[in-house]
């Protein structure tokens, strides 16, 4: 097999980030402190809403806001068949139990909100939609669903950060909205996670779950929450807030790719390309497709040294689930088929390109 030429995604930290670190370091902010402080602020300028709550992980950020809203045994957390898993654990965490439901009929692996009333018990709690790799789930009408029915709605916005639907951020439409800073996202604090939310109530909520259930910073204040330890680091911090103000050319960078993929992989037989509504205002985080023979083309791009990384499965492929695969036709189409191509805000435009060489140069076997 050839060496690897081309990665799948690829992380570029920066000398201004190197040196924010190490000052925070040097002045002893390593624990979460005012730095974090900071970023919550700027995040929040960001996304457009009064607050935002950092916490260790995207997932740490969902099950924080499940706790806030007391879910835990006995309740029901409605969420798509096709996302990341973080999302199930999220819930499972707390005792909680899932209920699916099924994508878009239209070719998107996108949650169908037409499909959420079905789902509805009288033990649901939350509906929570995925935003999946910058693509959203129709909002407007989740909302509509969740207030007849007296729901709350938590949008897991990991992979979204900074895409939006009618002029508004992914991620501020429902009581709370989850974003991830790990690795494979948009702005990558090595871990870290943030939740957004629209009042100093939930603020403080958030905050002292997040804290031991701490109310205030005196030891001998009071613990009437139920928490733990979810805090996030100023070291962590250091390195969101120097990447933050570059974002908006991350976002071009990302747009660029799924540009060049969306020109050229058209009408092809070994992968068909998915599209992000970018003239919409959606920013594509990874470049995605499926694909007929999904082993078989993973193992001719690697040959020709360049990585693609297999998707996970369903949720209702797990048997800790508790689903049958049956009801979610829509999604069927997208567990053990797709994959991600070499993408991501670090990604240099001539890797696309060559990607795309080669795509076109095994699509006859295919
Ligand atoms: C990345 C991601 C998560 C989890 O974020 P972590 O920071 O990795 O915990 C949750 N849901 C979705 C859809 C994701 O893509």
């Amino acid at each position: 097999m050839t060496k690897t030429e081309i990665n799948w995604w690829n992380v570029n930290v920066g000398d201004e980030a190197a040196a924010k670190i190490a000052a925070a370091i040097a002045n002893g902010h390593i624990s979460q402190g005012p730095i974090t402080a900071e970023f919550e602020t700027a995040l929040a300028k960001f996304l457009g809403v009064p607050y935002t709550v950092c916490t260790t992980s995207g997932t740490m950020a969902l099950s924080l806001s499940l706790l806030a809203l007391g879910v835990g045994p006995g309740d029901e957390v409605i969420m798509p068949d096709r996302t990341w898993v973080a999302s199930a654990n999220a819930a499972l965490l707390l005792g909680a139990k899932v209920r699916l439901v099924d994508v878009l009929d239209d070719g998107l692996p996108i949650m169908d909100p037409a499909k959420i009333t079905a789902a509805i018990t009288p033990a649901t709690k939350v509906i929570m939609p995925v935003h999946l790799n910058g693509r959203g789930v129709e909002m407007a009408q989740v909302l509509t669903i969740a207030n007849q029915h007296g729901l709350e709605v938590v949008e897991d916005a990991c992979p979204s950060l900074g895409s939006k639907q009618n002029g508004k951020p992914l991620g501020t439409f429902g009581r709370f909205g989850c974003f991830s800073l790990g690795m494979a996202k948009v702005l990558g604090t090595g871990q870290g996670g943030v939740v957004a939310c629209h009042n100093e109530a939930d603020f403080q909520l958030l905050s002292r779950i997040r804290n031991q259930g701490l109310s205030g910073t005196s030891m001998n204040e009071r613990h009437d929450v139920r928490g733990s330890n979810f805090k996030f680091t100023d070291i962590q911090a250091s390195l969101g807030l120097a990447q933050l103000p570059n974002i908006k050319k991350r976002f071009i960078q990302q747009k660029k790719i799924h540009a060049i993929y969306s020109n050229y992989l058209k009408n092809l037989s070994s992968i068909q390309f998915l599209p992000v509504d970018t003239a919409g205002g959606e920013i594509p985080l990874r470049a995605e497709g499926y694909c007929k023979d999904r082993d078989r083309f993973v193992a001719e791009m690697e040959q020709r040294g360049v990585s693609v990384a297999p998707q996970s499965l369903n949720l209702s492929s797990y048997p800790f689930i508790g689903a049958d695969k049956n009801n979610y036709p829509c999604a069927q189409r997208y567990s053990q088929t797709m994959l991600t191509l070499p993408s991501g805000p670090d990604q240099p435009l001539q890797n696309v390109e060559k990607t795309v060489e080669i795509i076109h140069s095994i699509d006859h076997l295919f």
